[in-house]
């Protein structure tokens, strides 16, 4: 096990949006194919429910109604109906909102950060840099930041528990793919390690649960081909990220995890089969 404590996880995704496969995966098709807008709700043995990343809300679409944030649905085309949020699946298998106490953001992308008001009681783990990047970003360069700041709520900083990089210590073995992370709840049951590039600031997270170990990359990768196949993504897909330098770092270190460390699951945030496989409508593992 990578870590050391074990963990119930279930995946889901809170809508899709829908653009060329192409743009994600080099050499694919051109036709539009749906990304789920993954989250993961983490069951800790003492915490209780923990997410990691919340999908999409409605709210998304009050929040691009106008220009210049509706460019942002026209781009990525969204399909989403109410009863898909993270917080009502979570009700539908016995979590009501209020349960859920920390919610972990693996970066500020509206389809991350979408649910996070459906949580009134979470407290939100982050790294800074990676909300920094954002938060002072007039309309036009959130947008191309992929940032919606009406999607947070108006108390977030004071509910916020930040933690910075230069926090991140030795965790991991000799020859793992990533030398330093963050041990969020101290206990060693979730490990946070950087993957800036996608986005500023952005992390992934090691969890194991008494099967397997998994690591959650967000948008590192975005579907699990891109890793068996080694194939990143289109050039274009270059203009959204805030690093193309740092992309090919995080990516290049998830590709030598999937080389060193077959056993671990990889699931990236907006892999249709990773969800099928590991997760699927919330499917429990234990
Ligand atoms: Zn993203």
């Amino acid at each position: 096990m990578l870590t050391r404590t074990t963990v119930e996880l279930m995946l889901g995704a809170a809508g899709y949006c829908t653009h060329p496969e192409r743009l994600t995966l080099r050499g694919g098709t051109l036709r539009p194919v749906q990304f789920p807008a993954g989250f993961a709700c983490i069951i800790h043995p003492v915490l209780g429910p923990v997410l990691f990343d919340t999908g999409y809300t409605s709210r998304f679409f009050k929040e691009t109604a106008h220009l210049p944030a509706s460019l942002y649905r026209h781009i990525t085309p969204v399909i989403y109906e109410d009863q898909d949020s993270a917080a009502l699946q979570l009700k539908a298998i016995g979590i009501a909102p209020e349960q859920v106490r920390y919610v972990v953001l693996s970066h500020f992308h509206a389809d991350h950060i979408g649910g996070v008001r459906d949580f009134p009681s979470a407290q939100f783990v982050y790294l800074q840099d990676a909300y920094e990047s954002v938060r002072q970003l007039g309309a036009l360069r959130a947008l191309k930041a992929g940032f919606l700041p009406g999607l947070l709520p108006e108390e977030f900083a004071r509910r916020s528990l930040p933690f910075r990089r230069d926090e991140a210590v030795q965790r991991f073995e000799a020859g793992f793919p990533f030398q330093k992370g963050w041990d969020l709840f101290g206990d060693g049951s979730m490990l946070a390690v950087e993957l800036s590039g996608h986005a500023e600031g952005m992390i992934g997270i090691f969890i194991s649960t008494q099967q397997h170990d998994y690591f959650l990359c967000a948008d590192a990768v975005w579907s699990s081909r891109a890793i068996h196949e080694n194939r990143p993504p289109h050039p274009a897909a270059g203009l959204i990220m805030s690093s193309r330098s740092d992309y090919r770092d995080s990516f290049c270190k998830v590709m030598e995890l999937h080389k060193k460390y077959p056993e671990v699951c990889i699931v990236p945030s907006h892999c249709r089969q990773a969800l099928a496989r590991w997760g699927g409508s919330l499917g429990h593992e234990r």
